[in-house]
């Protein structure tokens, strides 16, 4: 048996990759060293609730394009990201708006709110921020940067935000109306039943192999495809010859618990230093389920080595440079297509891995 394609990972760039070669007439066959399919986009179904097991995914994009796209495999509920702060026992409503300043100050009006951010950042004095603390309260000022941002950073990023480089945080939008919809986009939802189920139909009549690696199958089968394309770590590919890429990890703590509604929300973001945990997730309200139970997810973000769960790039100037390098190699690979989030060594959303793996499938012309 030989395939056009051997796709390495069946995340959501391998699955949009896979499904569009396939309604091209080539013969694919898709690997992944998991247990299961669909990457980190991967839900599992526990008693009617799906549990984001690598973190919790809301589909939102402003591209029309991707939209009409991803609602070919499922429909899409009408959820909206509205995030909680909690710090301390002070509760605020994200992303920064009218609902959390006038908690905060107890004012009521966007003008008051305006001069108070105004006077916070004037009295700090700051002209060159030299570090992510003095970026972020000359962007916010004090209160928002003390409650809501210094805690959550410094659990995020393992360090004092005074030892974190500025360019980590470039802007801080600040929104002026009553809107607690965290993102600006246009689309946004879950898709009903889960994510795995959008995989499961874009794999449709593709052959998929779960629990090998790619070396794993190359030593076991040999190249029985024509190309190869590789969603995994790019520097993993040339066995880090070049040096390691860096990211940071996250370590998920799962429990059910025997109540109908644990938080009243789906994310609650902890800002203060001292809870370990960044966020706790609670899955059902992601559907709006009903069940007289629930599952939560306690987040911990966590210093990433070599063989951790890679989540998020650290794209800083020396981690970019030896992507850079790694990137000039694969430009070389008649046979290699690097793509997605490690291949790629690049955050994505999800509509931008679609978009990305739409363009790619053009460019090869298939
Ligand atoms: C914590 C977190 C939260 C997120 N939340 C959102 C969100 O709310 N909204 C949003 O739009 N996006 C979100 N994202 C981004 C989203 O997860 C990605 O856009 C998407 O999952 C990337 O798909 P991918 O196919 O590139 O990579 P992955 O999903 O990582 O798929 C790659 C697959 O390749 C397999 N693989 C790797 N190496 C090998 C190998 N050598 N051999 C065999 N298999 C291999 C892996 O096991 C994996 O299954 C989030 C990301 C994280 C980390």
């Amino acid at each position: 048996m030989k395939y056009d394609y051997l796709i390495v990972g069946s995340g959501l760039y391998g699955a949009v990759f896979a499904y569009e070669m396939k309604k091209r007439g080539k013969k694919c066959l898709v690997i992944d060293k998991r247990k299961h399919i669909g990457g980190n986009i991967y839900c599992e179904d526990v008693d009617g609730i799906h549990v984001h097991k690598y973190g919790a995914h809301i589909f939102h994009t402003s591209n029309k394009k991707v939209w009409d796209y991803i609602n070919q495999f499922a429909e899409f509920n009408n959820y909206i990201n509205s995030p909680i702060a909690k710090y301390k026992d002070e509760l605020y409503n994200l992303p920064f708006n009218m609902n959390t300043f006038s908690k905060m100050w107890g004012i009521s009006t966007p003008k008051e709110a305006q001069e108070m951010i105004k006077n916070q950042i004037a009295d700090l004095n700051i002209t060159e921020p030299k570090n992510l603390e003095e970026q972020a309260l000359s962007l916010v000022g004090k209160d928002v940067y003390e409650k809501l941002i210094k805690g959550y950073t410094e659990k995020q990023w393992g360090r004092d935000c005074k030892e974190l480089p500025s360019f980590i945080i470039k802007r801080l939008p600040l929104r002026f109306t009553y809107d607690n919809n965290y993102f600006n986009d246009r689309y946004q939802g879950i898709p009903i039943g889960g994510y795995t189920k959008i995989i499961e139909k874009m794999l449709e009549g593709t052959p998929v192999e779960l629990g090998i690696s790619y070396k794993e199958f190359l030593a076991k089968n040999g190249k029985i495809f024509d190309k190869v394309l590789y969603t995994g770590m790019i520097d993993e590919y040339y066995d880090y010859k070049l040096g390691v890429l860096e990211y940071r990890s996250v370590r998920f703590e799962e429990e059910r618990i025997e109540e109908e509604n644990y938080q009243g929300n789906a994310v609650v973001n902890y800002t203060e230093r001292e809870v370990p945990y960044t966020r706790v997730i609670e899955h059902k309200h992601f559907e709006f389920g009903t069940q007289p139970f629930t599952i939560i997810s306690r987040e911990y973000s966590s210093e990433w080595k070599k063989g951790d769960e890679p989540y998020y790039p650290i794209n800083n100037e020396k981690n970019n440079a030896l992507y850079e390098e790694y990137k000039a190699l694969a430009e070389q690979e008649n046979d290699v297509i690097f793509g997605g989030r490690l291949g790629n060594y690049k955050y994505y959303d999800m509509d931008k891995v679609i978009e990305a793996a739409l363009n790619k499938v053009d460019e090869i012309g298939a």
